[in-house]
């Protein structure tokens, strides 16, 4: 497939009755990947979720039918089961389909099911990854999810189970086992899941950022601590889509807020953890 929007190469070609199951990552299109355009560019219906940036929608082909399978703003949303059923319908209608999932298709996204669901139905699929915001978002926000001196493991967790509770985890096992926790959906529960984490031993006083929006116009970053981050999020109005980061990663942002940068500012700290020169480490 040639398209004057992708560089020269053997793009592959959607075929009638397949799906494929596209990460758009967190907002910015400059983070679509290049299988990602070129889905957009070729799909007969582009079925997206909330979290995907509307500027993305821009790139594609004009004559698609677009369905927003959005979940948020108060509507009645349709449930996973109507939209994994639409999908299959979709495809066995002989079009090709691109669901289009904010972030990575397939973290937090429920692309798994999806993905399966199709599958047990006889519809052929194609999985293009994305960047996921607790990733690429915290990136946009300065913050390098691992680095060296902080943390030689990760651990990403969701902040809700399938009832909008926080999740039944082993708190205190995460608590000591990863210096950095990154928390989607983590907004409703922040209190809850904060508490059990300094109840597991965190300390008070550890670095918290939470990123709203990120990567996109409205890109809101707050730096709190694990004590403060709940009270301070809600005062600052900060709420979802946000991820947080729990951990001495978030202090980094002192040093490599490159978006500040881009604003004229200075650094604020190059080195908030005061560990000296960082390429004589
Ligand atoms: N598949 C997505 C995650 C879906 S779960 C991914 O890989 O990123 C939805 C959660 O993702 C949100 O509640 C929020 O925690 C996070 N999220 C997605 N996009 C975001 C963005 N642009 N900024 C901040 N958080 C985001």
């Amino acid at each position: 497939m040639s398209d004057s929007n992708l560089p020269p190469g053997d793009w592959p070609e959607m075929q009638p009755g397949w799906v494929w199951l596209v990460g758009a990552g967190p907002g910015d299109p400059g983070l679509l990947t290049l299988h990602a355009l070129n889905a957009l560019r070729q799909a007969d219906v582009i079925v997206h979720d909330a979290l995907v940036a509307p500027a993305l929608l821009d790139w594609a082909n004009p004559a698609a039918e677009v369905i927003d399978m959005g979940k948020r703003g108060g509507k009645v949303s349709p449930t996973q089961t109507t939209i994994s059923r639409d999908l299959v319908a979709l495809a066995r209608a002989g079009k090709r389909v691109l669901r289009l999932k904010g972030g990575d298709p397939f973290v937090f996204g429920r692309g798994g099911e999806e993905a399966q669901t199709l599958v047990q139905h006889d519809v052929p699929i194609r999985i293009v990854p994305g960047i996921s915001a607790g990733i690429g978002g915290l990136a946009y926000a300065g913050i390098p999810v691992t680095h060296r001196d902080v943390n030689a493991s990760l651990t990403f967790v969701t902040g809700h189970d399938a009832k909008g509770r926080a999740p039944q985890l082993d708190w205190p096992a995460i608590a000591r086992g990863s210096a950095v926790i990154v928390i989607y959906m983590g907004m409703r529960n922040l209190a809850e899941i904060s508490a059990k984490l300094m109840g597991a031993g965190r300390h008070a006083d550890e670095p918290v950022a939470i990123v709203q929006s990120a990567s996109t116009p409205d890109q809101r970053v707050l730096e709190t601590t694990l004590a403060a981050c709940a009270a301070d999020a809600e005062a600052a109005d900060i709420g979802a889509p946000a991820i947080v980061c729990v951990g001495q990663a978030a202090l980094m942002r002192r040093a490599l807020d490159w978006q500040a940068m881009l604003a004229g500012e200075a650094p604020r700290d190059p080195d908030p953890l005061g560990l000296g020169p960082a390429e004589d480490r």
